[in-house]
């Protein structure tokens, strides 16, 4: 496993801080956001630490489909995939991504307008 020290998502995936997990696979994590933004906020990770979604797309190894595999289920899963569902992956600062450790956004539930603002 890829982890990073004072990672706050490495720490989730390594069950030191409690997250509220909805999906698991032997390489990827979706736990609910703590600040959710629609009645479905689920975050989805690789376990090993990417920080951005450039990093991951660079991965070439798979996690990538991975990790999009894994939000389709989570969105399945959740019951808002029929619906329509919204997966962001906020990348780089003035995008608003906060945490470092690549994740994408599952975000239904709601009625969800474009361009996001
Ligand atoms: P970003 O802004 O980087 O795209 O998204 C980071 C997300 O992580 C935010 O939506 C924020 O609410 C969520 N978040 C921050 N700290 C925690 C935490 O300790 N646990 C969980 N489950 N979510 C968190
Ligand atoms: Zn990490």
């Amino acid at each position: 496993m890829v982890s990073e020290a004072n990672c706050l998502f490495c720490r989730i995936v390594a069950k030191e801080i409690p997250a509220e997990v909805v999906h698991e696979t032997d390489r990827t994590l979706a736990f609910r956001d703590v600040n959710p933004q629609a009645p479905t906020h689920v975050l989805v990770v690789p376990k090993d630490h990417y920080p951005t979604a450039a990093a991951l797309a660079a991965a070439d190894d798979g996690l990538a489909d991975a990790v999009l595999a894994a939000a389709h289920a989570v969105a399945e899963q959740e019951g808002v995939a029929e619906e329509g569902y919204r997966l962001v992956f906020n990348t780089g600062p003035g995008a608003g991504q906060t945490v470092f450790h690549v994740h994408g956004h599952v975000l239904g539930g709601r009625g969800l307008t474009w361009p996001p603002g």
